[in-house]
């Protein structure tokens, strides 16, 4: 398989898009949001610091997320294909990427972006909400994501959580760290030829699938 690289704002639907493929392949998921989460759990100085990072919505120091990444990559099975889900976020990430890739030996595949207009982030960020044991995404505005029962997960009956950073303030600085940081990031992979478009706007199925034509061109 591919590996993958999403480029997406804040709640365009790259965690949404990296669930839906991960049930029907056996990818390996990488998510920089979730490695540095779990590195706050712990509790530590670090993760002090990044905690106050993610909750301002600005970007985690290169270096931290260089460990984390360089550490999840060292799994055998990222052989098989993985979709890195939040990496890379600026153009200095995407050109020290560039070098893991071939110190790794390993193909940068294909870089997906979803695009969605900015109204409907707001929507996305601050009704979302995700299981605690299986990590399905809820929506409380959206009819095909709504709990049935409030807080509980609809696919499993675990208790839904809310992200700290997913506010609107929070969302505010996020989205302009996107626009300035990561949408250069456009431009870089369009000349590698490596770039394919998804319109994120019609629902998750509807992603899903014009994810499924790229993956098998
Ligand atoms: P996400 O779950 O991808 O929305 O990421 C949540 C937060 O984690 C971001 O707002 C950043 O603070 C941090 N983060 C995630 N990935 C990166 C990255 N590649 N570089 C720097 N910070 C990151």
């Amino acid at each position: 398989m591919k590996n993958l690289i999403l480029i997406a704002a804040p709640g365009a639907g790259k965690g949404t898009l990296s669930h839906d493929l991960l049930s029907k392949y056996p990818y390996v998921h990488i998510s920089t949001g979730d490695l540095l989460r779990e590195q706050v759990a712990i509790g530590d100085e670090l993760g002090l610091e990044i905690k106050k990072v993610q909750e301002s919505g600005g970007l985690v120091s290169n270096e931290i997320v260089y460990k984390a990444l360089e550490n999840k990559l060292k799994d055998p099975k990222c052989n098989d294909g993985y979709i890195l889900d939040g990496f890379p976020r600026n153009l200095e990430q995407a050109h020290e990427y560039d070098e893991i890739l071939k110190r790794s030996n390993r193909d940068l595949g294909l870089v997906l972006l979803l695009e969605i207009p900015k109204e409907e982030l707001i929507e996305r960020i601050t009704g979302r909400f995700t299981c605690s044991n299986c990590g399905e995404i809820h929506n409380i505005y959206n009819e095909e994501l709504k709990p049935i029962k409030e807080g509980i997960c609809n696919k499993c009956g675990g208790v839904l959580t809310q992200r700290k950073d997913d506010n609107l303030e929070s969302f505010e600085k996020r989205y302009q760290t996107y626009l300035e940081s990561t949408a250069p990031l456009i431009d870089f992979y369009k000349e590698k030829g490596v770039l394919y478009t998804i319109d994120s706007s019609k629902g998750h199925l509807n992603t899903l699938m014009q994810a499924e034509e790229l993956l098998n061109k």
